[in-house]
């Protein structure tokens, strides 16, 4: 997504999906193994005054604060320590920024009240995550994250509060989840649901990702790894013939549940470098 400013909370994620793209920012922080990336995470001591002057500066430049680009800002860890609550609360003092949160928690709901009064007054969208509504897959995927259903739950309640909520559908995970009835399946319940627009990704498997999640498959999905080393061949990409193939269905689909436009995921060329909101931790 095109924006100029990102505010992540926390560093790791407890919910600890095997794709996550974001674990090699752990070792930023000397902490190599991939595994602790979900088994210690660093929260973020967000003083407000500071807080407020950064997201000052954020809404004079007009550009779109990202909260949880890299980790969720919803994790279980936020309903004890509320820094994204902290956060948002800031953002009600520096009226007219503009928020985007991108989470897998239905935590958010808690928020709704706060969301609603910041969206009253400036741009705000709340992205929800959702990969597949397989329960089962999505526990595999996903061990700690909450359940789709309850996700799409938190989206509606949102939605019903005024704030303006849409559909992540990424990763699409090759022959997991990238199914014409799986994706048909998320695009129309969150349609229902009150999602005013979808984007969505093919997996994305940087280096120390691709690692983890082919040790992941091999676990799990013993005979999908050769079709993913094939498809994932010294890239990071998958073949683009596959992607071209995945988005072209998810566009149709999207268009047959009533989505506006085709939207999929891609910073655009020009957009400015993102800039880290100073939070100390
Ligand atoms: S919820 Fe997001 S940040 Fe957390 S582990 Fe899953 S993909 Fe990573």
């Amino acid at each position: 997504m095109p924006f100029g400013w990102t505010a992540n909370p926390y560093r790791g994620c407890e919910m600890g999906c095997r794709y996550c793209y974001a674990r090699y920012t752990h070792e930023f922080l000397g902490e190599n193994n991939p595994w602790q990336f979900e088994r210690r995470v660093y929260v973020k001591n967000a003083e407000p005054a500071a807080l407020v002057t950064e997201l000052t500066r954020a809404r004079r430049s007009g550009l779109l604060v990202a909260i949880g680009a890299a980790t969720d800002p919803y994790q279980p860890g936020e309903a004890r320590f509320g820094v994204t609550r902290r956060v948002l609360e800031a953002a009600r003092a520096a009226p007219g920024v503009r928020l985007s949160i991108t989470t897998k928690s239905a935590l958010v709901a808690r928020d709704a009240g706060l969301l609603a009064d910041l969206a009253r007054r400036s741009e705000v969208s709340v992205n929800f995550s959702i990969t597949t509504l397989d329960t089962g897959l999505a526990r595999r995927l996903e061990p700690r994250a909450p359940r789709p259903d309850l996700r799409l739950a938190a989206m509606r309640a949102l939605t019903r509060a005024g704030v303006p909520t849409a559909l992540f559908l990424m990763p699409v995970l090759p022959y997991l989840t990238d199914d014409e009835a799986g994706l048909r399946a998320v695009l129309g319940a969150a349609r229902d649901a009150g999602a005013g627009s979808a984007v969505w990704n093919v997996l994305f498997l940087r280096a120390g990702t691709r690692e983890f999640f082919l040790e992941f498959l091999a676990a799990e999905f013993p005979g999908l790894v050769p079709g993913y080393r094939g498809l994932y061949a010294g890239s990071a990409y998958a073949a683009r013939a596959y992607v071209a193939r995945v988005e072209a269905r998810v566009a149709r689909l999207a268009e047959a549940a009533a989505f506006p436009g085709r939207r999929r995921c891609d910073r655009t060329p020009d957009a400015p470098a993102d800039r880290q909101l100073t939070l100390v931790w």
